[in-house]
């Protein structure tokens, strides 16, 4: 068993993992890509230490590479989902699984939606991001899983047993699994109801559906921490004074606890939450 896994290798995820190495502690950490910075083309102007402005994609670059350098294990992967164990936690990943004692969620803010008319109005009535947290309201319903990947494939899993009437949706993705249910590959065009979800209609057709589950791409933060029942504060995990959620042994850092969306923030919450790990780990 691990001593601590951290899922997100951002600023707050390595800065945790340079502090706890520095306490003799190994931890593991898994990133899926660059976080907030992916994708982003400009420089970061308001970060201590550069001269010249560094582009933000290099900045995390070179977090990573500090951290390997100190002989810190990085791996690129999704986490699909964490689960509690009598001790610990057991993480899954497509291409591997972990027990650990502590887990710290350092996930960063990104929040999976779908565009399309009628999501906003029926996200909570109807249409859900979590099936292990919501699922059982709609045992033996019409239900949709919407999703292609990994994670519709875990979340699946759980709601084949609560409904026999399950089809998937891939939202116009190709599904690389065998399954043995319908699975409808059109695009989705507009989520349906009059004050709760009744269908989805899909470019070619209307389908009657009682509860839609949104399995896209990986979970983020905020799916992980329903998961495992941590308390939520509009959209932020709360944490107690160290760092640590209602969850024993489940830490959050950096923008997925909320206040300043900076990177010095995310970088001083990986500090303080390696040091409230420490803590933990030395007295459980
Ligand atoms: C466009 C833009 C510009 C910005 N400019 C600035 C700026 O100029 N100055 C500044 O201080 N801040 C800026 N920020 C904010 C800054 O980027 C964030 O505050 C900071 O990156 C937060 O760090 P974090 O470690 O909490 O999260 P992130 O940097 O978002 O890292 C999250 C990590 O979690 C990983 N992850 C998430 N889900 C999973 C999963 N399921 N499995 C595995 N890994 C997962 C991601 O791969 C990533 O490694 C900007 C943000 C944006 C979006």
């Amino acid at each position: 068993m691990k001593s601590v896994i951290i899922i997100g290798n951002g600023p707050a995820g390595i800065s945790a993992a340079i502090y706890l190495k520095r306490q003799n502690i190994d931890p593991l950490v898994i990133g899926k890509d660059l976080g907030a910075l992916e994708g982003y083309e400009s420089e970061i102007e308001n970060y201590y230490g550069f001269a010249k402005p560094i582009y933000g994609k290099d900045l995390i670059r070179n977090g990573i590479e500090q951290a390997r350098h100190l002989g810190i294990e990085v791996i690129t992967d999704s986490v699909i989902s964490v689960k509690p164990l009598e001790e610990g936690f057991h993480v899954i990943t497509p291409h591997g699984q972990y027990e650990t004692r502590v887990v710290l969620l350092a996930t960063g803010k990104t929040r999976r939606t779908l565009h399309r008319t009628g999501f906003s109005k029926f996200k909570g009535k109807g249409i859900s991001m979590c099936a292990t947290c919501d699922g059982y309201f709609y045992r033996r319903k019409k239900v949709a899983i919407i999703g292609c990947g990994p994670y519709m494939m875990h979340e699946l899993e759980y709601l084949k047993k609560i409904s026999s009437d399950v089809t998937i949706f891939t939202d116009g993705n190709p599904l690389k699994y065998e399954v043995d249910i319908p699975v409808v590959t059109d695009k989705i065009i507009e989520f349906m109801g009059d004050e709760k979800l009744s269908a989805i209609k899909t470019e070619n057709q209307t389908y009657p559906i009682d509860g839609a589950f949104i399995a896209l791409g990986i979970p983020s933060s905020v799916e992980f921490a329903s998961q495992l029942g941590v308390i939520i504060e509009k959209n932020n995990l709360k944490v107690d004074d160290n760092y640590m959620t209602n969850v024993p042994g489940l830490f959050a850092a950096g923008d997925v606890i909320g206040g300043k969306l900076q990177i010095v923030k995310a970088v001083y919450d990986g500090m303080n939450a390696a040091d409230a790990i420490y803590q933990y780990l030395a007295h459980n």
